[in-house]
């Protein structure tokens, strides 16, 4: 597909929505390169924390970042420091390590920096926190992903069973709100919807229905551009 130059869709939203789903099948239907920005903030926890460094310790953490070199393939894999990290990326207390060290300025700066590289590449789909407000805010098509916060952490709970780990509902609903609050309220951008961005409500569409839903909206766009 051909898109306008500087195309790319950038889709915001809390904990557990289901942006990586809807963003990864929303870029295969329209041809576009996914990127998954949370994955970025988890490679920095990920070497951090394996190096036994405190997510408190926002020093080392700045001080890891030259250390650190992440890479995204097209089949959705990501690499840190040439080592395919896409499940060790996955787990509750590395989420919880992540979102605690997303709130470093420093952190935050490098990683926006990569990600804007990324999207001058070629059109993408990138999805995050911050993607609409910080990292792209010149994107044409700008979604404020949303559900209840109850139906996140549900969704969540079934997901981590499903992948055979240990979880406990009433652990993931209040894991859920500390990383809302701790996204929604930190200095350095916050989540937000961004301005220009539409909100969708998830609460009572299943991820088909979400990608057809905002691939819509990318083709209403594209028209008016004709
Ligand atoms: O989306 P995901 O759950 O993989 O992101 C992990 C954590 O990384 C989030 O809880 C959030 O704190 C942080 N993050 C961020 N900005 C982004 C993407 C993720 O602060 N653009």
């Amino acid at each position: 597909m051909n898109y306008p130059p500087g195309f790319a869709i950038a889709i915001d939203g809390p904990v557990g929505v289901g942006k990586s789903t809807v963003a990864r099948k929303l870029a295969q239907m329209l041809q576009l390169t996914y990127i998954d920005s949370g994955a970025m903030y988890r490679a920095v926890a990920l070497y951090n924390m394996r190096a036994g460094v405190s997510s408190a310790d926002e020093a080392a953490i700045v001080a890891s970042l030259p250390h650190i070199d992440i890479r995204l393939t097209p089949d959705g894999a990501i690499y840190l420091n040439d080592e395919n990290v896409s499940a060790d990326i996955r787990n509750q207390a590395l989420a919880e390590y992540t979102s605690t060290i997303a709130v470093y300025g420093d952190v935050r700066a490098a990683l926006t920096t990569q990600q804007k590289v990324l999207a001058a590449a070629t059109p993408v789909v990138m999805d995050g926190r911050d993607i609409g407000s910080q990292v792209l805010p010149h994107a044409p098509v700008k979604i404020y992903l949303d559900a209840k916060p109850e139906i996140r952490a549900e969704r969540r709970y079934r997901e981590l069973i499903s992948k055979g780990q240990k979880a406990n509902r009433a652990q993931v609903l209040a894991e859920t709100h500390t990383r809302d609050e701790r996204d929604k309220n930190r200095e350095h951008a916050p989540l937000v919807q961004a301005e220009g961005a539409k909100y969708v409500d998830a609460s009572h569409m299943n991820a088909e229905e979400t990608v057809a839903h905002i691939a819509t909206l990318v083709q209403n766009y594209l028209k008016s551009q004709l």
